[in-house]
């Protein structure tokens, strides 16, 4: 019989039970526990640009993870733009969602949190597994516009060849 190794968790699993999910070219094989976890990435949007502190942003290159809690009415897209919020605020950076795992509790989040905005008691989080953190060609300035502050969606291609935040 064919055995899978769980995404998550690396288990090795049966056929019996197992959960496959198709994005892209990807299958996704589960073990039932992790299936709890599992969150498809939403291709609906292809950049998702989020606010992050110098802090954060440092810890996001390190571990190449991102998180925010479960109540954040936020979807999250097929990358991420980092809108970092050090002076006053630019978008150097972007990167590709690997993986999304769900219901992360807050001790096992890959780092800690700082200055977390619509803090809740006993949040659960959303933790993002990025591709390569890549850089822009040219970062994206804030110039007269105001700052983000929660989110903006956009395409690559404007992420690519914007100087300033107004045009995305
Ligand atoms: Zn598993």
């Amino acid at each position: 019989m064919t055995k899978y190794r769980c995404n998550i968790c690396k288990e090795v699993i049966d056929s019996v039970g197992v959960i496959k999910h198709t994005d892209e070219k990807k299958i996704f094989v589960l073990c039932k526990s992790c299936s709890k976890m599992y969150e498809p990435i939403n291709y609906s949007i292809e950049v998702q640009v989020v606010p992050v502190s110098n802090e954060t942003f440092s810890n996001i290159l390190k571990t190449k993870k991102y998180f925010f809690p479960m109540h954040y009415r936020r979807t999250g897209g097929k990358f991420f733009a980092f809108y970092n919020t050090r002076d006053s605020g630019k978008i150097e950076y972007f990167a590709k969602v690997k993986q999304i795992l769900k219901n992360v509790e807050e001790k096992d989040l890959p780092y800690k949190i700082d200055n977390l905005r619509n803090p809740k008691e006993n949040s659960l989080f959303k933790v993002y597994l990025l591709e390569e953190v890549k850089k822009l060609d040219k970062p994206i300035l804030k110039g007269k516009s105001g700052a983000i502050q929660n989110i903006r969606n956009t395409t690559i291609d404007k992420l690519k060849n914007s100087t300033f935040l107004k045009e995305l």
